[in-house]
Formats: structure tokens, C-alpha cells, sequence
């Protein structure tokens, strides 16, 4: 395993002010993104889960400045890319690329498939117009769409072929990192395994990393070399994949596992319902987050806020009782 990470984020955060009155003065915080530290190595698969409004998205955005974080460093191949200048900033950009849920929306409709592919070449500058050209043939048969496909436009596209126009884009600037947000929940699920399929192919043949964002366990497991488990703004639980389906140690990491329809044979987790919405980040509960919907909460939980602290190598968590939830006891 490479032993520098490709990207390493550290204590991101990501406030929107809650803005009131005739003045609209700052009168709290939004905290979307609250203290998030993760790595990604180059060909990896770093797998950000946790339910809708639990600050992935915002997390992803703001590591590619799509918005400003608050707070926090972000070293990419070892460069802190908070201190760059704009100019400098887009040329580190071209390596990571973002591919979003809904490819429809993030396609213009009024562009072919081949004017879409090659945008970020004419854009950046790159290649004649004949290389071009060749590229876009070429990225068209690498996520298993036909040359033909090249004059089309969006519409004509079912919603698994829009996702692979959405992949042949992002590839087009050969990056090292793509950004994945929610790719397949949009899909049936037999298109879902053959998007995550295509997507472990060219990790393979290009050794691109991943930052993979899904609420669905499921998902994230078939893809993921290390995992984080996003509640309320923060990481709650990190571990590599195995430890963590195997001995899942936060209360809401077992509860997310246990909604997974196929069941896991090697982590013995009893079904857990998963109770209420993800509270407002603008008026987070007391101590641990998580408390209000925790059936195993005491005092403490309420009071206290539980940091993230290694419980053995590799395996982070933050939960009070972690102990009383492991497998290996
Ligand atoms: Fe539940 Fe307490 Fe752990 Fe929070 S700290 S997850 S409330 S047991």
C-alpha cells in the first residue's frame, strides 16, 4: 500500500450563518460540516456514509471549493491547497473531478454527448481538435457507450447511460481523485451494480482514488476500501472495511448496517430501527448527537460529547459505550 496519502483533509468545517431580523444579523450557525479529518491513498476508495442531511455533500464541496469551507486544510499530494492562489488552485482541480447523482441535471441538454465530453479539453486548452476528437471516441468506449452515441444529445440517454456520459466526462482531465456523490442511488438496482462495476473497472486501469458518497451500506460496501460514518456534520465511526462490517462499534453505524437487506453473516448485528430524522445542525442535541435517537444512551451521552479516539489500529469511534457493542467481547 502506498504509504503517502493522495488527499488528506483536516478539521473541515463548513458553517452557513443563520441570518434573522430587520438587520438580518449572524444569530447562529448552520454547522454542516463540523471538524471532518479524512486520508484517501491514490487507487482507493474512501466511502463517506451516513443518511440524507448528515453534511456528505457539503463535506465533498467543500473539498473542491464548489463552496467555501469555513475552516480546515486540504493537502492534496501533499500541498495544503487552502494557501493557493485561484490561479493555482484550478491547475490541482483538473486532478479531481466530481461525478453527481442525478447525471441528467448535470448535463446540458442543449450539448451532444461529444460537445459535453469535450468541454473540459476546450476549456483547459488541451489537445487539437482532431485529438480531441479521438479522446472522446475513446473515453465513449472506456465506460462502454458506442462511438455513435458521441452526436446525441442528453434526453436520448437512459438514466445508467447518463451516468457513464457523466463518468467519460470526469475522466476527460485524467484526474487522480473523482468525487462521487450519491452516483448510483438514482438508478434501478440492477443498473446501480453495473455503474459501481464500470466505476471499479477504472480504478483498476487508471488507479484513480475515490471519495464515494452514499447513504446506502450496501453500496458503500462494494466499493470501498475505508469508510467514514458521517453523523450531524462529523465522523462518528472510520475504520477499514472489514473491520467495520465485521465489528461496527457506534450505535448509529449498526443501525445503518442492519437496514441493509442482505444480511451480513460475519458481524452477528441484531436489527436496529432507526427512529426520527437527523436533527437541525442549527440546534444540534447536547453532548453526543446522537442521544435522542440511541436506545442505548445513559447521563453521560447527554451531557458529554464523545470525541472520535482510536479504539484499536485503524478503527475510530466516538460513542461513550463503545465497548459494550463490540463483537469481540
Ligand atoms: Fe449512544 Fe451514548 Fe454512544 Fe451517543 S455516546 S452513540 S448516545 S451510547
Amino acid at each position: 500500500m502506498n504509504t503517502q496519502p493522495l488527499i488528506k483533509i483536516h478539521n473541515l468545517t463548513k458553517y452557513f450563518p443563520i441570518k434573522t431580523g430587520f438587520l438580518r444579523r449572524t444569530t447562529g450557525y448552520v454547522k454542516a460540516v463540523d471538524g471532518v479529518d479524512l486520508e484517501i491513498f491514490p487507487g482507493e476508495t474512501f466511502g463517506l456514509a451516513g443518511e440524507s442531511g448528515c453534511g456528505k455533500s457539503t463535506a465533498a464541496r467543500s473539498i473542491l471549493r464548489l463552496i467555501e469551507p469555513t475552516g480546515g486544510e486540504v493537502y492534496f499530494n501533499g500541498q495544503n491547497i487552502m494557501k493557493l492562489s485561484s490561479r493555482e488552485v484550478r491547475n490541482v482541480y483538473r486532478n479531481m473531478q466530481l461525478i453527481f447523482q442525478d447525471p441528467y441535471a448535470s448535463l446540458n441538454p442543449r450539448m451532444t454527448v461529444e460537445k459535453l465530453i469535450m468541454e473540459p479539453m476546450i476549456v483547459n486548452n488541451l489537445y487539437t481538435p482532431a485529438e480531441r476528437k479521438y479522446k472522446v471516441n475513446q473515453l465513449l468506449e472506456v465506460v462502454g457507450l458506442h462511438t455513435r452515441h458521441a452526436t446525441r444529445y442528453p434526453h436520448e440517454f437512459s438514466g445508467g447511460q447518463r451516468q457513464r456520459i457523466g463518468i467519460a466526462r470526469a475522466l476527460t482531465m485524467n484526474p487522480q481523485l473523482i468525487i462521487a456523490d450519491e452516483p448510483v442511488s438514482a438508478l434501478d438496482v440492477s443498473i446501480q451494480s453495473q455503474i459501481l462495476n464500470l466505476l471499479k473497472k477504472l480504478q483498476q486501469e487508471f488507479k484513480i482514488a475515490y471519495l464515494f458518497i452514499a447513504h446506502d451500506l450496501g453500496v458503500i460496501k462494494h466499493v470501498s476500501n475505508h469508510i467514514g460514518i458521517m453523523y450531524l456534520g462529523k465522523i462518528v465511526e472510520m475504520a477499514d472495511k472489514k473491520k467495520l462490517y465485521t465489528n461496527p462499534l457506534h450505535p448509529y453505524t449498526r443501525a445503518l448496517m442492519s437496514a441493509v437487506p442482505v444480511p451480513n453473516p460475519e458481524a452477528k448485528i441484531e436489527r436496529v430501527i432507526l427512529e426520527g430524522d437527523v436533527p437541525s445542525p442549527s440546534n444540534p442535541p447536547s453532548g453526543c448527537a446522537f442521544h435522542p435517537r440511541c436506545a442505548a444512551c445513559l447521563e453521560i451521552c447527554r451531557k458529554e460529547r464523545p470525541m472520535l479516539h482510536d479504539v484499536e489500529e485503524g478503527h475510530r469511534v466516538a460513542c461513550h459505550l463503545y465497548n459494550n457493542f463490540s463483537n469481540k467481547l
